[in-house]
Formats: C-alpha cells, structure tokens, sequence
C-alpha cells in the first residue's frame, strides 16, 4: 500500500470504500506528507517508542507512526473507518487497531498493560470538537505521558500557551501549563486536510514536567476555584467563587486569602498567575 499523505491516493482509498465522511466526528483528513513528517519529527518518535494514536482516520498518520516507533496503538471512533485501516495497515506488524471512543478507553491501563507502566507518547490530529475533554482526560487521569504533539484549531493551540493579561487566558491554559511546558510547532493550512477545515490549525507538543512548576494540597480543588474563576470572567474573583455553588466558600475567607497574598479584594481571576491560583487554593483548601 503506498503512502496516503497526498490528494491522489487519499483520494482513491476513499473511492474504493465508498467512504462518507461522518461531520460529527471532525474528519478533516491530512493530505500533505510534509506536514505528516514534520509532526513525527517534532514528536521526537524513536524506536523504543510506545505511541497511542487518537482518531487514525484511513492511516495516513499511522503508516509514518509505524515506520518510526517501536509500537502503535491508534483508536478511532468510527466504525465504517476499521475495514480501511486494516487494508492500509496491512503491511505493518506493530500497529493495533482499537475501534473505541478515546473518552472511553482507560489510557492509563492501556500504557500499563502494555508499555509496562512507563510513559507512552500521545500523537493525534485531533477531532477538534473534543479537543479539550481529551487533552484534560489524559492529564487529570494520571496517563503516563511523555508528551503530547497534537494538531488542534489555531486559536486552542493559542490559548494553551498564553499568560495573564490577554484575552485568550483561561482554564484550559492553566491547566496545560500546570502539568506540561507547551510550544507551538507549527501552523498549517486548511489547504493540507480533505475536506477543508473552516479554521486555521496548530500543531502544538505539551511535554509534560518532571517536576510540577507549583506545589499545590489538592490539584482537584485548585481547578475547581480555577473553572470557578474563569466561568465568570467579567466578575471579580470574590463574586465568581462564593457564587459557584460546588465550592461553599465564605467572602471573608476569600477576602482575607486575597489580603494575605496582598491582592485587592477587587481583583479578576484572569489576572492572576498559576503561581497564585496555587497559593490561593493552599490558602483556602479545608482538606
Ligand atoms: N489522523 C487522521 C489524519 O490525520 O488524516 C484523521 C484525523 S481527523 C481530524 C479525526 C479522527 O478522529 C477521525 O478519524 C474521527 O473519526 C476520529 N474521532 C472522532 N471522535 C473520536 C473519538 N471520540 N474517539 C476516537 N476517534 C475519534
């Protein structure tokens, strides 16, 4: 089987299945091998590599996966996609093809039972209407990950790498700094999928931190002041926690953390660093 990533073959691969792509699952299909290398050079795939796949589409990620790694396991949602896979695949003898909701699969046992328990690598171009649940399951789930080289919308790939003071700053980039140092790889065009995306796309790698950049009593409350603070952004950090109603937190107890860390008590979540949502949440924590 020749390699899909190009217009022709990916072409005739669809024709030969008469393939209907599914809107709902986001199919944007890679089309150009340049891009396809690149996004396995910067995830950095070696032979001692276990690699987890999200969404293989017909392979054409795959087939470069296979080349580089020691072991691939690629898990795709739709069913009419698995007959075309192992047609595509056929010729490799490391690739397993698991035909599964990826917020179904318990990753952190698949690296287990299979790796070993040591970190795997996580490369997809993801299905951006899940791009956040996936990229938070992965995190919170404690996946022994190595890092995480992923295709996503621009404006996500954006989001995940900015601090306080612009627009784009919230949960999601808290969260990804909080557990990964995140740099954006590269920008690719609609031109390079089939069908065309509407937006632009980022590929953006997480690696994930030896060593957490903060020390933090309970990483589940931090995130909980965190949503709180953001779903609210207009407000001030004060309102936005004693009205979100999971946390049961006083206005004097927020008030007198704000004081002790020597912020206003008029102060917005959208301006405080991860290094404060940490003391913040130590501060608060009744654990
Ligand atoms: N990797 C292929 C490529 O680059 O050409 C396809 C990428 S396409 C953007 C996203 C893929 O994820 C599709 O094949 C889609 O069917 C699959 N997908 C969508 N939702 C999924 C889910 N919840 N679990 C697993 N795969 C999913």
């Amino acid at each position: 089987m020749p390699k899909l990533g190009n217009p022709t073959n990916t072409i005739e691969v669809l024709r030969k299945y008469h393939f209907v792509f599914q809107k709902k699952y986001g199919q944007n299909f890679l089309i150009d091998s340049n891009i396809l290398n690149n996004i396995v050079d910067t995830a950095d795939i070696t032979k001692d590599d276990f690699v987890i796949e999200i969404g293989p589409g017909i392979g054409s990620m795959t087939q470069y996966l296979a080349e580089a790694a020691k072991e691939v396991y690629a898990v795709e949602i739709d069913r009419a996609l698995i007959p075309i896979l192992q047609d595509t695949l056929a010729e490799y003898d490391n690739v397993t093809i698991i035909n599964e909701d990826i917020l179904k699969v318990d990753l952190k046992k698949l690296a287990e039972e299979k790796n070993g328990g040591k970190p795997v690598k996580i490369v997809a171009n993801l299905p951006y209407y899940i791009t956040t649940p996936i990229i938070m399951g992965i995190f919170e789930s404690r996946v022994p990950v190595e890092s995480i080289t992923i295709m996503v919308q621009k404006e996500v790939a954006e989001r995940m790498q900015v601090g306080p003071g612009t627009k784009d700053y919230g949960a999601l980039s808290l969260a990804v700094q909080f557990y990964a140092r995140p740099f954006i790889a590269m920008i690719v065009p609609p031109t390079c999928f089939m069908p065309q995306p509407k937006v632009g796309s980022a590929v953006i790698k997480l690696i994930r931190h030896e060593e957490k950049p903060v020390q933090v009593k309970d990483d589940a409350f931090m995130f909980s002041l965190i949503r709180a603070s953001f779903n609210q952004r207009r407000k001030t950090l004060v309102n936005g926690l004693q009205n979100a109603s999971g946390l049961q937190l006083e206005k004097k107890d927020i008030v007198s953390a704000l004081e002790e860390m020597n912020l206003s008590a008029t102060v917005r979540g959208e301006t405080l660093t991860l290094e404060q949502f940490a003391q913040l949440s130590n501060i608060l924590y009744k654990g």
